[in-house]
């Protein structure tokens, strides 16, 4: 069996990337800035380049009608956590199919949308072309942040790239623009017009990329700088500084003052993580932060081989009782070894879900607001069982 992969690992980056839309839209100089920066990546980054690889593996699959590849060791959880996506855009594409037989599903596009953006390209991870509908899909695997597709540029941006790269072949006029997160349990859409779509494109997008590709146009912060490298941003610091000098006497603070600044207290928090990481790598590469240094954080005993260690502990004749404990499964792993709906069948009467500690979460939260009452009387109901 052939399967044909993309290297995820060397999509290019362009100046004004798609995934840092937000970023450059909202702080145009950011673009030319970050530049100037070394592009890092994380555990977290290549773990979600592999899933869209295997993603993209198996879906080929699907298409040209082969078996799935085998994976093994880490790919295989992966592949777990990816059912979801690929069972959901092979629905997703045989229901249009029942309608549409025409419908195409297309892989790992490389579209353009340098007629908005300079240099503007990237990849789109899925296309399904279906009658007179565009389906642009994204793949988000990080399960922090959940993504949403309304308003999302990257994805927008996507969708033009998508809509001109195919516009000749498909009489497209509406753009079904969506993000998956499979880790998150999170789907989110937005459905468009194409002239909506190109009046964004021409009326928003073209005037601020123009802006920010010539390293022009405002500093301006916000949830975008977490993504950003200049982690030494000035304006940043300025900002969050008076943020923090802006305020009374905390003693003082009435109801709304105390609002207002715990929707601060996100950004300031933020930007002081990114303050700290930023001097640790700095210290790391060598370089001095008067009045500061790196010290060894706590640390915990661990065996260096857990077999030999019991080895030992035997033939010394200690008894295995003595040695090991019995532990029962957690739960996600119980459910695995004996199928969902058995564990579901035997031991759905036995799980509860305890209440989480109520946590400050700004009123647009989608979770519904903490009812300590309820919870009072839902602890004392388990109790009674
Ligand atoms: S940290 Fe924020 S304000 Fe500074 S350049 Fe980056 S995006 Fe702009």
């Amino acid at each position: 069996m052939t399967v044909t992969t993309i290297n995820h690992t060397s999509r290019a980056h362009a100046v004004l990337s798609a995934s840092a839309a937000d970023r450059w839209m909202h702080c145009p100089p950011s673009a030319r800035l970050a530049e100037q920066y070394p592009q890092t990546s994380s555990s977290y980054a290549e773990e979600g380049t592999r899933a869209h690889e295997i993603a993209e593996q198996c879906l080929r699959a699907f298409k040209d009608g082969q078996p799935e590849p085998i994976y093994e060791g880490d790919d295989q959880r992966i592949r777990g956590e990816l059912d979801v996506y690929i069972n959901g855009i092979i629905e997703t594409y045989n229901a249009e199919l029942a309608i549409h037989p025409d419908t195409t599903l297309i892989l790992e596009s490389k579209v353009d949308f340098s007629q908005y953006v300079p240099d503007g390209f990237g990849t789109a991870d899925v296309i399904i072309m279906a009658g007179s509908r565009m389906y642009v899909i994204d793949l988000k695997f990080g399960q922090g942040v959940e993504v949403n597709a309304p308003g999302n540029p990257q994805l927008r941006l996507y969708g033009l790239g998508a809509y001109h790269l195919y516009e000749d072949l498909y009489d497209i006029t509406h753009i079904m623009l969506e993000i998956r997160q499979p880790r998150k349990d999170h789907y989110s859409c937005d459905f468009m017009t194409v002239e909506d779509l190109i009046q964004w494109g021409n009326e928003v997008v073209k005037p601020t990329a123009a802006t920010a590709y010539e390293g022009k146009g405002e500093f301006v912060c916000g949830d975008w700088c977490r993504f950003c490298p200049v982690k030494n941003c000035k304006h940043r610091a300025t900002v969050n500084q008076k943020l923090m000098e802006e305020h009374p006497d905390p003693a003082a603070l009435n109801k709304k003052e105390l609002g207002t600044i715990l929707q601060q207290l996100g950004q300031v928090k933020s930007w002081m993580d990114t303050l700290t990481s930023y001097a640790t790598d700095q210290i790391l590469s060598g370089e001095q932060i008067p009045g500061w240094k790196l010290v060894e954080g706590r640390s915990v005993r661990k065996y260096i081989d857990e077999d030999k260690v019991a080895e030992k502990l035997k033939s010394e004749g200690y008894a295995e009782a003595t040695i090991y404990e019995k532990v029962l499964l957690g739960i996600t792993k119980m459910e695995k070894a004996i199928g969902k709906k058995l564990f579901a069948d035997l031991l759905g009467d036995l799980v509860v879900k305890p209440a989480g500690a109520p946590t400050l979460a700004p009123e647009s939260d989608k979770r519904k607001p903490y009812n300590q009452q309820q919870q009072i009387l839902e602890e004392m109901e388990i109790e009674e069982e």
